[in-house]
């Protein structure tokens, strides 16, 4: 039986599926991954910050907002030298996507988005896909990063459209949206997921979810993180989500977005071999590896290595066709 992708789930049918006895969305989720052709295989991507800290939004868990008093220490935009330097070390490493990210607003038209191009040019050129997460964007600049040899962009809704408005103030879920719809037109791969742990219900994550699996088109990649809380932030004492919630996230994402990649991204350095093994299990294909994520700590390339022998899972390579449904 082929994989059949829907964009007409409603609300029910996610939270059917999302609060099933754990067990059985897992086996459910495997079931549904099985399918796929390479379903062993899972991407190691690498995050890197290209320009750290100061920025003017106020998103309640990043300690890279100028507003909290956190350690991060504020960093210019990388040169591109070093980019180059950065994605040769993932590249023999394994990994086949390099994600870009800046601290960010939006993308303005000046000397550091043309610099952004370069990169995204030279790291396209070592074979690697590019990603780029700079915050909102324009049509014609997502056009201009395609051109540059950019094949994915990411922007996450993040939460809930609910939920929203209590962790960032400063730009709307609309604002999310407008992005993700020009990143889509322009024909980059989309990368959209969200958070678990900035205080949400289970409703607000079946409604995150709903939003995700009812676009024209879903994300072809779905970063499911779970929040890392760092101190000096506003959300620096919620706890840590734990594990059986991330695993209905990630199993829920699987089912009804099947083709989509599921990635386990934050918080996987205080999750154990044997979790992120249900995680992958429950239908996660992808990972970032390195030793940061983007500001917070990860687990080193060799530690995973040894996982993906252990769990039988081989490093995926790049540039295969974007889901399309
Ligand atoms: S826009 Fe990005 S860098 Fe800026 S505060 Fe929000 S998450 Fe952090």
């Amino acid at each position: 039986m082929g994989i059949t992708l829907r964009n007409d789930w409603t609300l029910e049918e996610i939270k059917d599926i999302y609060y099933r006895p754990l067990l059985d969305l897992i086996f459910e989720a495997a079931s549904v991954h099985r399918q796929n052709k390479a379903y062993s295989e899972v991407q190691i991507s690498s995050l890197i910050s290209i320009k750290t800290g100061g920025c003017k939004e106020d998103c309640a868990y990043c300690p890279q907002a100028a507003r909290y008093q956190t350690d991060i220490e504020v960093e210019p935009l990388m040169t591109v030298e070093k980019v180059k330097a950065r994605a040769e070390v993932a590249k023999a490493n394994g990994a086949s996507r390099l994600c870009m990210g800046a601290a960010w607003r939006e993308v303005r038209d000046n000397k550091d988005f043309d610099r952004v191009l370069e990169m995204v040019t030279e790291v396209n050129d070592m074979g690697l896909e590019v990603c780029c997460t700079l915050g909102m964007l324009t049509y014609e600049q997502a056009e201009r990063l395609k051109e540059a040899g950019c094949f994915a962009y990411n922007h996450n809704i993040d939460t809930s459209s609910d939920k929203y408005g209590d962790i960032i103030t400063t730009r709307t879920f609309d604002d999310r949206i407008n992005t993700l719809n020009n990143v889509r037109k322009a024909k980059l791969s989309v990368c959209c997921g969200g958070i678990v742990g900035l205080g949400e219900t289970d409703d607000d994550r079946v409604k995150m979810l709903h939003t995700l699996s009812t676009m024209e088109v879903h994300p072809d990649s779905v970063p499911i993180n779970r929040l890392v809380p760092v101190e000096g932030t506003p959300l620096q004492d919620n706890q840590i989500v734990p594990i059986d919630e991330v695993l209905r996230m990630i199993a829920t994402a699987r089912i009804i977005m099947p083709k989509s990649v599921v990635r386990l991204s934050a918080g996987r350095n205080e999750m154990s071999v044997a979790e992120q093994a249900l995680c992958f299990m429950a239908g996660a294909n992808s990972i970032f590896a390195g030793e940061k994520l983007l500001t917070t700590p990860n687990p080193d390339f060799d530690v995973d290595m040894q996982m993906f022998k252990m769990l039988g899972l081989t490093p995926r390579k790049p540039f295969k066709e974007a889901v399309s449904n």
